[in-house]
């Protein structure tokens, strides 16, 4: 969980502030591939890396480096149909490409439509996502990893783990054949879940007792 967003520097506030007084209909998200912008994106980028001691947001996997090449700047709500919350600092993050391309432009928000982006201090703020959000709650109550197998123990958490594809890397964890294209794994994931908001640990370690994890 990051515990500060980024705090832009004045040149690049400055930035953020023409892009946010636009109407509505003129913010494209597309403007975060202008070449004006690297040195605005490489420092968010560098930020998140290190806010998040260099584990990808979604995966939980240690990346274990700092260069730019082996990450994504990640806008939780995508830029692409959510332009409005493209610089606000608690929907930037940082992840794996594969999570990134993953996600893609998911829905995310419970709220699609809505105006403004939910505020850290507001206690309904987690809700108004579908997904664990790398500002607002805590991975390990979400979701119970082992190794590279991944358990929901919420609603949020079988999101994430469907939006960011997080079972792809069970065949290599999971000791039977063609593992991560076997939908009995999935099956057996299921059984964990039910329409309850929350799953007990015994429920979760009830299904890894019957998971051949590596
Ligand atoms: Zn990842």
């Amino acid at each position: 969980m990051i515990e500060t967003p980024i705090d832009y520097n004045e040149e690049d506030q400055a930035v953020v502030s023409a892009f946010e007084a636009l109407a509505p209909e003129e913010q494209d998200g597309s403007f975060w591939s202008d070449l004006a912008l690297n040195e605005l994106k490489s420092r968010v980028k560098a930020y998140y890396i290190t806010a998040q001691n260099t584990r990808c947001c979604y995966c939980d996997r240690h990346l274990g480096s700092t260069n730019h090449g082996v990450w994504n700047t990640e806008h939780v709500a995508s830029r692409a149909s959510h332009p409005r919350f493209m610089f606000k600092p608690t929907n930037l993050a940082a992840s794996c490409p594969d999570c990134n391309i993953n996600k893609g432009v998911k829905e995310v928000l419970t709220t699609p439509n809505r105006k403004t982006y939910p505020k850290t201090s507001s206690p309904r703020t987690s809700s108004a996502f579908l997904i664990i959000h790398p500002h607002f709650d805590r991975y390990e109550d979400h979701i119970h990893r082992i190794n590279m197998v991944y358990l929901p123990k919420s609603k949020k958490g079988k999101k994430t783990i469907f939006v960011c594809d997080l079972l792809r890397f069970a065949q290599n964890f999971i000791d039977w054949e063609n593992s991560a294209a076997d939908t009995s794994f999935e099956e057996e994931v299921d059984t964990v879940f039910d329409e309850e908001p929350t799953v007990s640990q015994a429920a979760v370690d009830a299904v890894i007792a019957k998971l051949p994890i590596k």
